[in-house]
C-alpha cells in the first residue's frame, strides 16, 4: 500500500503541475478514555494513531491560498486579504480556517505569501477518529514552518481548535488537536483540559501482547451535532445550578448533593462527566502500576456510563462493544463524540481474528452494515515528512 504522504505529493504534482516544497502530516486519534470531559475542564487520555492526513504545500508569488483534497473534488481559492470565517464554508473551512486562526494567534497575515495545498488522508472521515484535527494540524505545522511563524505545538493546537470552533462552527474542545500535535509512539497523552498541562503515559500494549482494535460502524447519525450541543448545554446548566465553574469541580463524593438539586436527566449527564474524569485518572494510575491488561473493566464502565447516563451510544456501537467483550476483549467502549462512529476494544494480539469473525457475524445477524475493523498503534504527532 502506498503511503499517504506519497499520495499527497503525487496529487499535488498532478493538480498544480510542479512538485511541492514539502510534505507535512498529522495523525488522527483514538480516545482511550475521557469522553465529553474536555469541555468540562476535565481529563482525557487520547493517543495519536498510525493513520495520517498529509498536506503537500508550495509557496506562491502572489497572495492566493489554493487548497484541494483527494476527499473533495474541487479546488478552493481565496485571497489572503479576504480570509475570515464568513467567507469560509464546507470542507475547506478546516484548512483555510487554520490559516485565518494563525492570524488571530499573532501571525501577521498581511506579510506572508500565498500557498497552494493538496491534502490526502487515510484517517476515516466522520468516524470519531478526528480526521478534522488531522487536517487542521497538518496544515498548521506546514504554514507555521513556511510562514516562519515560530508558534509552539500548543499554539498550533489552539489554532486548529479556533478554526473548528469559529470557521467551521463546531464547538469542540482542545483534545483532538492536542493528541494530533503531541502524539508519540507507544504513548497516550494525559491532558488536563483546564490547565492544558499534558503528560505522556506509556501504554505498554506490545509488551503485554495486547492491541487496540477500532471497530468503525460506518454510521453517522444526524443527531450528532444537535446531540453534542445539547449535552454540552446540560453540563453547563448542571455546573451553573451547582454554583461551580465547570463539572471538573464536582467530585464523585459530591454527586449525592447534585442528585438532590438537579433534574434526573441533568444529574445523569453530570454523573457521567464526574465518574469519567475519575476513570481517566484510574486508567493512568493502573497503566503505571499494573499495566494495560488491568484497564479493561474501566473501559467497560466508561461505555456503560455513555450508554446509560450520557445517552450518546447507538445500537451498532453497543453491539460492537458487547460482542467484543464476550469474544475475548479485555474491555471495550465507544469512542469519540457518540451518535455513531467507532468503538475500541482492548484485545490480546492472538485473539484478533476470532474477534473479527464474531463481530462480522453479529453485525450480519442484526442486518447492520459490515463494520470496518482495524488495529491502531500509538504514533508520532504532526511533523514535516519531507
Ligand atoms: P471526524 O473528525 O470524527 O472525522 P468531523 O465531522 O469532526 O469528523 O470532521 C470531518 C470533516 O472534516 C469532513 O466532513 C471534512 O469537511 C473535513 N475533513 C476531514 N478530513 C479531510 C480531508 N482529508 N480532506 C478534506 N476535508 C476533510
Ligand atoms: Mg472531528
Amino acid at each position: 500500500m502506498s503511503d499517504i504522504r506519497d499520495d499527497a505529493e503525487r496529487g499535488f504534482h498532478a493538480l498544480y503541475g510542479a512538485p511541492p516544497d514539502g510534505i507535512w502530516s498529522a495523525p488522527g486519534r483514538v480516545n482511550l478514555i475521557g469522553e465529553h470531559t474536555d469541555y468540562n475542564g476535565g481529563f482525557v487520555l487520547p493517543f495519536a494513531i498510525d493513520r495520517r492526513t498529509a498536506a503537500a504545500l508550495a509557496l506562491r508569488d502572489d497572495r492566493l491560498i489554493r487548497v484541494a483534497s483527494a476527499f473533495a473534488d474541487e479546488l478552493v481559492e481565496i485571497d489572503l486579504g479576504e480570509l475570515s470565517p464568513e467567507h469560509l464554508s464546507g470542507w475547506s473551512a478546516y484548512p483555510l480556517g487554520v490559516a485565518w486562526a494563525l492570524g488571530q494567534l499573532g501571525a501577521d497575515l498581511a506579510a506572508v505569501p500565498g500557498v497552494e495545498l493538496f491534502i490526502d488522508s487515510d484517517v476515516p472521515v466522520g468516524a470519531g477518529l478526528s480526521s478534522s484535527a488531522a487536517i487542521e494540524c497538518a496544515v498548521a505545522v506546514a504554514l507555521n514552518e513556511v510562514w516562519h511563524l515560530g508558534l509552539d505545538k500548543s499554539a498550533l493546537a489552539r489554532a486548529g481548535q479556533l478554526a473548528e470552533n469559529t470557521a467551521v462552527g463546531a464547538p469542540t474542545g482542545i483534545m483532538d488537536q492536542t493528541a494530533s500535535m503531541l502524539g508519540e509512539p507507544g504513548a497516550a497523552i494525559f491532558l488536563d483540559c483546564r490547565s492544558l498541562h499534558s503528560q505522556l503515559v506509556a501504554l505498554g500494549l506490545d509488551e503485554a501482547g495486547l492491541e487496540i482494535l477500532v471497530i468503525d460502524t460506518g454510521t453517522t447519525h444526524n443527531l450528532a451535532e444537535s446531540g453534542y450541543r445539547e449535552r454540552r448545554e446540560s453540563c453547563e446548566r448542571a455546573a451553573h445550578t451547582l454554583g461551580i465553574a465547570s463539572l471538573r469541580d464536582l467530585t464523585v463524593a459530591g454527586l449525592a448533593h447534585a442528585r438532590e438539586v438537579l433534574d434526573d436527566t441533568t444529574f445523569r449527564r453530570a454523573r457521567h462527566v464526574v465518574t469519567e474524569n475519575q476513570r481517566v485518572r484510574d486508567v493512568v494510575r493502573v497503566l503505571a502500576t499494573e499495566g494495560p491488561g488491568s484497564i479493561g473493566d474501566i473501559l467497560d464502565a466508561s461505555h456503560r456510563s455513555m450508554r446509560d447516563d450520557f445517552e450518546i451510544s447507538t445500537p451498532e456501537l453497543n453491539l460492537a462493544v458487547e460482542t467484543a467483550v464476550s469474544n475475548g476483549a479485555l474491555g471495550a467502549r465507544m469512542t469519540g463524540g457518540g451518535f455513531g462512529g467507532a468503538a475500541i476494544a482492548l484485545v490480546p494480539q492472538a485473539g484478533e481474528s476470532l474477534l473479527r469473525v464474531a463481530i462480522d457475524g453479529a453485525f450480519a445477524e442484526h442486518g447492520y452494515q459490515q463494520p470496518d475493523i482495524f488495529g491502531v498503534v500509538a504514533s508520532v504527532g504532526a511533523r514535516r515528512d519531507t
